[in-house]
């Protein structure tokens, strides 16, 4: 088995996955030293505060420097540009990965910068919540959760190996794929849907005949989970479509002819075929229970306690 440990982990990017992955790696010992670097000073401070990182940089080239794991943990449409900047003084030797939601974009973006003699090995922790910045990071994020790693072909498989083993010691199951058949994937399991809740939550929004206290009081239904997946980070969201752009069109032309079917079957009262369809839809939920990927509590797990009291 590959050793998962590094001397120095450098995390671009201290969001809600950066600080997941320190949080996690601290945990299981995978680092001497964890440093990192944002945008703002203020991100830094909190990151340091919480001991995310035991130091920062505004510069990221500095966290880089000496670093044997590097993670870009920025948005996808950042990527390319913090690799060019970082690209001098990454280490020989170094792995660079990343956890973008997109892969075969982040690595056309990503793969001219990386210089001989490092590896790059792009990934993706199928994890997350709709939180965002340095304090909503915590350990079991990506416990029992799939990593995918897409390195393309060629890449040292060393380097593969000993990345498995990290993601394998923070908790995840790994799958090494091919990144176009990743975004095909994730189009339809990730970025599809988080596109129909923005949307759904914005057409309640602008109707006139229901009114917006209607749409909060009442949202106990189904549209209080879309309101959850709608709070996601909105720079994150717009970067996954602009640059997953033709399996998220080709994802939704598919979902758009289904729907058509439903919209059909509503038309001309064909409860055989809503009930046909609801049905498979049903089983599919309970082959993601069996899979481990949710548990069957009803209401998504959420207890009447675990809301909060009203404020006010
Ligand atoms: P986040 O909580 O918003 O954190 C983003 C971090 O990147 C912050 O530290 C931010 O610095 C920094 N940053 C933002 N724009 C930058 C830029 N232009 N240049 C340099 N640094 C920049 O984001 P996140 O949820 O951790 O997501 C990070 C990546 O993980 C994204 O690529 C996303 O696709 C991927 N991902 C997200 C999830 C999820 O559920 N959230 C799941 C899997 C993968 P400041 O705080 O200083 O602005």
């Amino acid at each position: 088995m590959s050793q998962p440990k590094f001397k120095r982990i450098a995390l671009i990017g201290i969001g809600l996955i950066g600080s997941s992955i320190s949080h996690a790696a601290r945990r299981a010992g995978l680092a001497e030293t964890i440093v990192g670097s944002a945008r703002t000073q203020a991100t830094i401070d909190t990151a340091l505060s919480l001991g995310i990182i035991d130091d920062g940089f505004l510069d990221a080239k500095d966290a880089v420097a000496g670093a044997d794991l590097i993670f870009l943990c920025v948005p996808v449409g950042a990527s390319g540009p913090v690799a060019q900047h970082i690209s001098g003084a990454i280490e020989s030797g170094a792995i660079v990965s990343d956890v973008g939601s997109v892969k075969a974009a982040v690595i056309e973006a990503m793969a001219p910068h990386i210089p001989q003699g490092a590896h790059f090995v792009p990934g993706h922790p199928i994890a997350g919540t709709e939180q965002s910045g340095p304090e909503s990071g915590f350990a079991d994020l990506f416990e029992g959760r799939w990593c995918i790693l897409t390195p393309e072909a060629g890449t040292s498989a060393t380097a593969v190996a000993r990345l498995t083993a990290f993601w394998q010691a923070l908790g995840s199951k790994v799958e090494v794929m091919d990144a176009a058949h990743h975004d095909l994937v994730l189009a339809i399991t990730s970025h599809v849907p988080h596109l129909i809740a923005y949307n759904i939550v914005n057409t309640a929004d602008h109707l006139e005949r229901v009114t917006e206290r209607e749409v909060i009081k009442f949202s106990a239904g189904g549209f209080r989970d879309f309101t959850r997946i709608a709070a996601s980070d909105p720079t994150m969201w717009r970067d996954v479509f602009l640059n997953n752009k033709d399996a998220a069109l080709e994802m939704l032309a598919r979902f758009t002819e289904d729907l058509s079917e439903l919209q059909r079957a509503i038309r001309f009262g064909d409860g055989d075929t809503l009930f046909k369809l609801f049905s498979e839809a049903r089983a599919l939920r309970q082959d993601i229970i069996e899979a481990g990927q949710d548990i069957a509590a009803p209401d998504f797990g959420r207890s009447e306690k675990s809301v909060p009291p009203k404020k006010g």
